[in-house]
């Protein structure tokens, strides 16, 4: 089963995909952690990424569709794959309509979690990151059993630096102006299904997981 979460930055893509992963034994691939990694390695693909990155700004279409190009080639992805902050502009579809098909794949179902604006400030100046498995916290929404600490893997928890105030707004208008037009290209395509992404962590895996089983 090949899948898309949609979404603004916050809406609980990465949350939904750790779990539904599991559930469906297909890899995770975010194109924000694999930027993350190689901004950390301080590889040439990272340091060209942080440029964006830092400034909550899109890393440009060509240099994103590579990296995903050559991950959905990998072995792992022929029984399926969940892409969680991929595709986010119109060419980046295209391009993935293009790889799928030279890869004789297509694209199941595109969720879209959807967020009012003033609930992803919150959820996002208040995420926290486990150092060592990059399961995802909230200090209020969402807390650790002992604070700072990953429940999973006894990792540190730490702050992404593009989760500021001045950041998020400007992925938001990163996402209004870029993304959002991507949910028309979907729903034309007939397979974009939309999930209330306000609604409790386990409500909307719930859901998801319905849907994916073509339950709902
Ligand atoms: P995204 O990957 O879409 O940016 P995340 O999954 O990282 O979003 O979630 C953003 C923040 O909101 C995290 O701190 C997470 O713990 C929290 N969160 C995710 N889903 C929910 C939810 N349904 N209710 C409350 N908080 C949530
Ligand atoms: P969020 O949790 O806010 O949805 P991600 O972790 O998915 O954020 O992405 C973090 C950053 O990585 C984005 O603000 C952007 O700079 C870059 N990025 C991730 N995915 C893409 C993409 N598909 N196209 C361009 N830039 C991307
Ligand atoms: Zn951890």
């Amino acid at each position: 089963m090949n899948i898309i979460f949609m979404g603004p930055p916050g809406a609980g893509k990465g949350t939904q995909a750790e779990r539904i992963v599991d559930e469906f034994k297909v890899p995770h691939i975010s194109t924000g952690d694999a930027f993350r990694l190689a901004m950390k390695q301080g590889t040439p693909l990272g340091v060209e990424a942080k440029k964006y990155v830092d400034q909550g700004l899109l890393v440009p279409d060509e240099i994103t569709i590579g990296i995903v190009r050559e991950r959905l080639s990998q072995p792992d992805c022929d029984t399926g794959f969940l892409l969680d902050g991929f595709p986010r502009t119109i060419s980046q579809a295209e391009a993935l309509d293009q790889i799928a098909s030279e890869l004789n794949k297509k694209i199941d179902h595109v969720i879209n979690l959807s967020v009012d604006r003033n609930l992803l400030l919150a959820r996002l100046t208040g995420r926290r990151i486990c150092k060592s498995c990059g399961a995802t916290y909230h200090i209020l929404f969402n807390p650790p059993a002992q604070e700072l600490v990953c429940d999973k893997c006894s990792g540190e928890l730490y702050q992404r630096s593009d989760d500021t105030e001045e950041k998020v707004g400007t992925r938001l208008d990163e996402y209004i102006n870029k993304t959002a037009p991507l949910l028309e290209y979907y729903r034309n395509q007939g397979i974009l299904r939309e999930v209330n992404g306000e609604q409790e962590i386990n409500t909307v895996t719930a859901q998801i997981s319905s849907l994916l089983r073509g339950l709902a």
